[in-house]
């Protein structure tokens, strides 16, 4: 029997409010999930903040998934405290499908169950930025082959992907390279906004595939 790899995370439940209806949307919020206000003339983000200024995890990549790279914290009123992005008019179509998905969910927060040894979703079709620190990582653990150029792309700026899009290092749906895998990996959220797009795309494909006339 194979082991089981599977794993829950609790992840946010995307709900919309107009803006009459802030204060659900805050409550909503407060108890982790993630709003859509629709507002006139351009609907926002309201996601979870600490006292500190700090988003959970999972807020933070809701905003990478949009490519937000403003957001400003609520400075009064009921949702103080908490952060607001504005979501632009190309990029509603978004958050309309997070909205369309969790419009099942009953609660603010929901718990899906993942496994990545099963999956290896976001190890494909990605783009996956190399720093120094992962040139230093190789270094370190003797493994100078992996700057080979063969491994690299974008001026080994970035690893390379095979004609199938597959990651180079990726071995059916695991990381060949994993120990020592980039930081950008290691940092990828499951149960984010960004893993679960990856895992739609990959089951969309897969079903394209079974679907495509045999040649
Ligand atoms: S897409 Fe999500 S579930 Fe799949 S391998 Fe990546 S992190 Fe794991
Ligand atoms: S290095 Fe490993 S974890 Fe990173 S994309 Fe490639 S296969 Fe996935």
């Amino acid at each position: 029997m194979t082991p089981s790899t599977s794993f829950d995370v609790r992840r946010p439940v995307v709900r919309s409010y107009l803006p009459a209806y802030l204060a659900n949307a805050v409550k909503h919020v407060r108890a982790g999930g993630h709003a859509v206000i629709r507002a006139t003339p351009s609907w926002y983000l309201l996601l979870p903040c600490d006292d500190d200024g700090d988003m959970p995890e999972l807020a933070a990549w809701a905003l990478l998934d949009l490519q937000l790279t403003k957001s400003t914290r609520v400075r009064a009123g009921e949702a103080k405290g908490l952060v607001r992005a504005r979501i632009t008019r190309e990029l509603r179509y978004i958050v309309e499908g997070w909205i369309e998905r969790d419009s099942v969910e009953k609660k603010s927060t929901t718990v899906v169950t993942l496994d990545c040894v099963a999956c290896g979703a976001c190890c494909r079709d990605n783009d996956v930025l190399l720093d120094k620190d992962d040139f230093a990582r190789w270094r370190e653990a003797g493994r100078t082959d992996l700057m080979d150029g063969q491994f690299l792309r974008a001026r080994k700026r970035k690893l390379k992907l095979l004609p199938n899009g597959d990651c180079v290092h990726l071995c059916g749906n695991m990381c060949g390279i994993y120990e020592v895998r980039p930081d950008n990996c290691r940092a990828f959220p499951a149960g984010s906004e960004c893993c679960l797009f990856a895992r739609d795309e990959a089951r969309e494909k897969a079903e394209a595939r079974a679907k495509a006339p045999a040649v």
